[in-house]
């Protein structure tokens, strides 16, 4: 076959196409496969995979929690492909929620409101599968997820996650809006696209996020009690930081994560 500017520019396409997959390595780092250790967890009849993907290098540590949200865990994935750190994925078929499964029955409840007691009641109770059953089983499951993340007093936690456009942005965490309440401080560039934004904990990350003009909200001190990651991270005294795209942004995701990474550089950032 002649090799005409079209093939050519097909074929750049392509590649292009392969390497935003994230099958390929973004940055400079190695390109060898990254094989998970996988943890099974079970909630009755059902099973939840938690795989951990680990290399050397950056002590940052990424946790994906919504199976459905895919192009935060490649982002993620992406991330420590090129520079070293560690994910735990949450993968288990079902979507955003998480299920008990009793006599093929579902009891939903959101991964991401499971990690204090008040929040996992609220969740179950949202998707009215609150019984004491339910809550023992769903709190022994976020224990172990716990476990396997490593929370521990001081660790910084960066929780990786994706939105429909417009379902939740930043304007979200504007005095008055749904996270208005959890909110200290915002920034809102609006030559960016608001699903894509960080929301932390740390004072001293939100200024840094904001001079490089992306969205960010700043966490209040002592939050309402969601249940969340950040919840629990925050009462642990670690910086926590939301990493939030559009599904499909994974370009644009990558770039987040690799300014995140060049703003924590280890575990030396100021969580003041
Ligand atoms: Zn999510």
């Amino acid at each position: 076959m002649k090799i005409t500017p079209f093939y050519v520019v097909l074929l750049g396409t392509l590649l292009a196409g392969f390497s935003a997959l994230g099958n390929d390595n973004p940055g400079s780092g190695s390109t060898a496969a990254l094989t998970p250790v996988t943890h099974t967890l079970r909630l009755e009849e059902e099973k939840v995979w938690v795989k951990v993907y680990q290399r050397p290098g950056m002590n940052l540590n990424f946790v994906s929690l919504h199976d459905n949200e895919n192009t935060s865990a490649e982002a993620a994935k992406a991330y420590i492909r090129a520079h070293g750190g560690r994910l735990v994925e949450l993968v288990h078929g079902r979507g955003r929620t998480v299920v008990i499964r009793r006599n093929g029955v579902l009891h939903h409840f959101d991964p991401n409101r499971m990690f204090t007691t008040e929040g996992l009641r609220h969740s179950l109770k949202y998707f009215h599968n609150l019984s004491e059953e339910n809550l023992g089983l769903a709190s022994r499951f976020a224990s172990q997820v716990g476990d396997i993340i490593g929370l521990e007093a001081g660790k910084s936690i960066i929780s990786v996650h994706n939105n429909t456009p417009g379902k939740l942005t930043i304007h979200d965490f504007k005095p008055g809006e749904w996270y208005g309440e959890d909110t200290r401080d915002v920034f809102i560039n609006p030559a960016e696209d608001p699903d894509d934004f960080f929301f932390t904990n740390s004072p001293a990350l939100f200024r840094a996020l904001k001079s490089l003009r992306y969205n960010a909200a700043l966490m209040i001190q002592n939050p309402p009690d969601r249940g969340s990651l950040g919840n629990l991270v925050d009462n642990l005294g670690g910086l926590y930081v939301l990493v939030e795209a559009e599904h499909g942004h994974l370009t644009r995701q990558i770039a987040m994560l690799e300014d995140l990474g060049r703003l924590l550089g280890g575990d030396s950032f100021p969580t003041q």
